[in-house]
């Protein structure tokens, strides 16, 4: 469906963003002098605006920029802050813990209940922890191939998981898997680590595991960086089946998928992965992440490292570990990120996909909304993608630009790159109904 008022719309919604954001403009441009772009992070660039947003300060669902505008997060730092910003129930251990010490390259006593908590919750024994889900998913890979010793990874089309080299690789339409577009400075061309498949596809998974070279399948067990797709009904059974019977350890990435509830997807729909990989919200906010093993990966790798030789194995991190990491997990894991709070968040969720759905049924717009958990999403194709390949073909920049950008101006931040809404247990059923509102103004200016 094409739009013919976008362009004149995105002008003059890119116009209002200028005129009431100087003081953002003005960081931005003192910040050319010395950060490359003007920004402390390459993608920051790339938001919606002319300029990224400077933060004041952030909490609960809501932040304020140095303009003094308010704004309510459904962005939630892309789930880093899915707890809501600086939840109360974390803040004091937090605070206590800074006071006492934040690194140490020793362990504390709350690894303990870290430990025994992820196994509780996700049925795997073992744990280990990083500080990013980029890590932990290095780290699950490399130990797959030393494990197994097979050479390569299998990842799904249009699959994220981090800075993985190996997960940057793409099914382009005549059938060949290359490097992602924009993929700067592969070490190698990807296919010489990777295999990629269509998500859903099992002919496909079966044939590219069948010459038992795959070490691992990296697998969010429902996508959610190109859309939320969500397995068949049996895929994830015949993935299990098919990667145990040719050998393939399965890692499941749960670090966005946390959103289905306390233990994930893996808990919810019983899933058996041979490692489980989660970064992001863990900790509220503080940098931190864990990887998981089955009794018997964890006794292969023991079994196979050396003492003598385990700080130089590619498995690392000086931070890894630290005392505050881990206390922020702790408390998270205890009082934040709870059964508690999922039961807030998830009818919250109910209303969010109404509003959504009713706005699209009232505009006869041919866009879909999918949900999983606290995380939903609208897109721009009248049902929901099988795959990676269906859900990128629908993308629009321009469309995409205008919604985050007018939904900006309204006072609504959504995750930018896509049209992903999460809600946190601060969120509160005014704030959906102000996105409900604000939904139906820009689309219905765009129709209009
Ligand atoms: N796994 C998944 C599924 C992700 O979506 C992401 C980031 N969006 C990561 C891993 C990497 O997380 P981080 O950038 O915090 O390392």
């Amino acid at each position: 469906m094409t739009f013919i008022k976008l362009p004149e719309l995105l002008k003059s919604e890119r116009q209002v963003f200028i005129d009431n954001h100087p003081y953002s403009h003005q960081l931005f441009q003192a910040a050319q002098k010395n950060l490359l772009g003007g920004v402390p992070m390459n993608w920051m660039v790339k938001w919606a605006g002319d300029f990224p947003l400077f933060v004041d300060q952030a909490k609960g669902a809501h932040f304020t920029d140095v303009d003094g505008h308010s704004y309510l997060d459904l962005c939630l730092g892309d789930t880093g802050a899915m707890t809501g910003h600086a939840p109360a129930e974390a803040l004091e251990t937090i605070i206590e813990r800074i006071k006492n010490g934040t690194t140490l390259m020793l362990p504390t006593e709350d690894a303990i209940f870290v430990g025994q908590e992820l196994q509780r919750r996700f049925g795997l024994p073992y744990w280990q922890f990083a500080l990013t889900a980029t890590d932990a998913n290095r780290f699950s890979i490399r130990l797959a191939r030393h494990i197994t010793g097979r050479p390569k990874v299998l990842v799904f089309n249009w699959c994220y998981h981090g800075t993985v080299d190996e997960s940057f690789i793409t099914l382009y339409p005549d059938g060949m898997a290359k490097a992602r577009q924009g993929n700067l400075g592969p070490p190698v061309e990807p296919s010489v680590t990777t295999k990629v498949v269509e998500f859903n596809d099992l002919p496909a998974l079966e044939k590219a595991l069948a010459d038992k070279d795959v070490a691992c399948v990296l697998a969010e067990p429902v996508m959610t960086n190109i859309g939320i797709i969500h397995p068949e009904p049996g895929y994830h059974s015949a993935l299990r089946d098919l990667t145990r019977n040719t050998g393939t350890l399965l890692i499941i990435d749960e670090t966005h998928t946390i959103c289905a509830g306390p233990g994930g997807y893996t808990a919810l729909e019983g899933l058996e992965p041979d490692i489980l990989t989660l970064g992001k919200p863990i900790a509220s906010g503080i940098p931190a992440a864990v990887y998981g093993f089955s009794e018997v990966v964890a006794d292969l790798i023991q079994d196979s490292i050396e003492i003598e030789d385990c700080d130089t194995g590619g498995i690392g991190g000086t931070l890894a570990g630290n005392a505050l990491s881990v206390a922020a997990m702790r408390v998270t894991l205890e009082k934040v990120l709870t059964q508690e709070a999922y039961d807030i968040t998830l009818p919250l969720t109910d209303q969010f996909v109404a509003g959504v759905n009713q706005v699209i049924r009232e505009f006869e717009l041919p866009w879909n909304v999918t949900r999983l958990g606290c995380r939903s999403e609208y897109w721009f194709r009248p049902n929901p993608a099988r795959n990676g390949q269906e859900a990128a073909e629908a993308i629009d920049v321009e469309l995409d630009r205008y919604m985050h950008l007018a939904a900006l101006n309204r006072g609504i931040l959504m995750t930018p790159f896509h049209n992903m809404a999460l809600i946190s247990p601060q969120t509160s059923p005014d704030d959906i109904e102000l996105h409900t509102r604000v939904f139906r103004e820009i689309v219905s200016n765009l129709v209009r």
